[in-house]
């Protein structure tokens, strides 16, 4: 009987962040052995559940070691890696003989150590965690066990991850939505590769440029609808865009090509290139357009003064916990108050001494607090106010995503503020990015009732406050996902990548 075997190890580290990521942030995020996944999986679970069905429908016998995920944030401290690593790579030592090998990643975890010299790293590759897990589970099976991996596409795509796989697929959509459709193309080629039918080889072509890529607007969703179109060609069995993740700052940082071919290594690099020039081509075209924090005022405050229905939301970017930052930040809300502008609301605060203390005080209470800026230099100087709180909600939630398909993200203990001159703001307990409005709903803030809110999240958020939005807004604002690479302080990405050697 065919023996297959899963895992998923991942998360995205930001190397740029103050945080490390520890075995607590794994069991907080997800972690689950066996298949054990509940009504509600995780993104990442979901090619395993899927996988499990696909295999279970041929009859064959399926094995699931470890699934766990961190939220996104700094580098994940060897030993823990170490530890997740080794259970995996134990579980399939004791599974062998195993005929196939699936595993869900995210493909930009770096371990930490990844800025030492080579030699102090010892025997993990830092700077690739993925590559090092994939070339240790071939060292184990050997070379004509069929591996593959799906990966987000904010991945680094190594050199070494390519050599140590036989397919690598990555999504296709962000905001990502295509895990599931990418989980049974993986199957199938694997499945077909395992019966004969097809030989896949992996050509990889580096783009040589660094950007942030929406694939629900224009041009992005036509170079998409390009790359399922090249799908459809003879011998062309997978392509990927590895968008790349900015801010981890690695070697194999960058956006790049991946096509798997049926056995044509150079019509598969022919295509690869394709796309690089594709890619290339659009490359200034696609970047969101981002504002300083004064542009970003001024702007938001001509717009709401227009006739015109809902706030003038402003995505505070560089301080979004969905890519590893605090979520504390305080340049926005500083400006604001050095400028007067008071009819805004500010959502998703990451302060959980704010949140004990308006907690402890209850409804009602007014007292002075310092605010935020607790992290690091990235977060800015914490920020001394006079509030009343006017909600709490414990264990609160905020929904995620566009109805009918939504999912629920923890906040942790959520609290209104409202400061005398009428700004608000909504703090939370549990470190999380702006999703939606019932954020803010929830703790006594009417995010309608505004001309200004201020979300911390880089793109997500838009499925919740877009409808309620007269217009979006997205901020430059100092913090750990700065958004103008040209100037984030990399010392191991390639200088001469656009635009950083433009
Ligand atoms: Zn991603």
């Amino acid at each position: 009987m065919t023996k297959l075997f899963i895992a998923s190890l991942g998360t995205e580290t930001n190397t740029f962040s103050p945080f490390v990521t520890s075995y607590q942030d794994f069991q907080a995020t997800y972690m689950t052995r066996g298949g054990d996944h509940g009504p509600d999986p995780f993104i990442f679970a979901v090619p395993l559940i899927t996988w499990r069905q696909m295999a279970e429908a041929r009859g064959w016998d399926v094995v699931e070691s470890l699934c766990t995920f961190a939220m996104p944030s700094g580098v994940t401290l060897r030993r823990v890696y170490e530890q997740l690593r080794d259970e995996i790579l134990a579980d399939l030592q004791a599974a062998m003989p195993v005929d196939v090998v699936l595993l869900s990643l995210h493909g930009a975890m770096v371990i930490e150590g990844y800025d030492l010299p080579p030699e102090e790293q010892g025997d993990v590759d830092c700077a690739d965690g993925e590559g090092d897990l994939l070339a240790r589970i071939r060292a184990l099976v050997g070379p004509d066990v069929p591996i593959g991996a799906e990966l987000d596409l904010h991945c680094h795509l190594t050199q070494k991850m390519v050599a140590s796989a036989d397919v690598l697929i990555t999504f296709k959509e962000y905001p990502h939505t295509d895990f599931a459709e990418r989980a049974e193309e993986l199957f199938t080629i694997v499945a077909d590769q395992l019966a004969g039918r097809v030989k896949p080889v992996m050509s990889l072509q580096d783009c040589r440029l660094i950007g942030v890529f929406h694939t629900s607007r224009e041009p992005m969703r036509s170079f998409v609808d390009a790359m399922q179109r090249m799908e459809q060609q003879e011998g062309v069995l997978s392509v990927s865009l590895g968008h790349g993740f900015p801010w981890g700052d690695v070697p194999d940082m960058g956006t790049r090509a991946l096509v798997v071919t049926d056995d044509r290594p150079e019509e598969g690099a022919r295509l690869a290139q394709e796309l690089c020039r594709r890619i290339d081509a659009i490359k200034e075209e696609v970047q969101p357009a981002y504002l300083t924090i004064d542009e970003a005022l001024d702007q938001a405050l001509d717009l709401a003064a227009q006739p015109g229905e809902g706030p003038v939301v402003l995505a505070d970017v560089s301080d979004n916990a969905g890519g590893g930052a605090p979520n504390d930040a305080t340049f926005i809300l500083r400006r604001a108050l050095e400028r007067g502008v008071h009819d805004v609301a500010f959502a998703n605060f990451w302060d959980p001494v704010v949140v004990q203390l308006a907690m402890n005080a209850g409804v009602g209470a007014r007292f002075a607090l310092r605010l935020g800026g607790k992290m690091g230099p990235m977060s800015g100087d914490p920020v001394d106010l006079t509030a009343t709180v006017i909600g709490i909600a414990p264990d609160a939630v905020q929904t995620v995503g566009k109805p009918p398909r939504t999912a629920r993200s923890r906040m942790g203990d959520a609290v209104g503020l409202r400061l005398d001159n009428g700004l608000e703001i909504q703090v939370n307990s549990h470190r999380t990015q702006s999703f939606s409005p019932d954020a803010l709903t929830q703790v006594g803030i009417d995010p309608l009732a505004k001309a200004l809110v201020v979300v911390k999240s880089m793109q997500h958020f838009y499925a919740g406050y877009g409808p309620i939005a007269r217009a979006v807004l997205y901020v430059a604002a100092p913090g750990a996902l700065y958004p103008r690479f040209d100037q984030l302080p990399y010392r191991q990405v390639d200088p001469t990548l656009w635009p950083l050697g433009a």
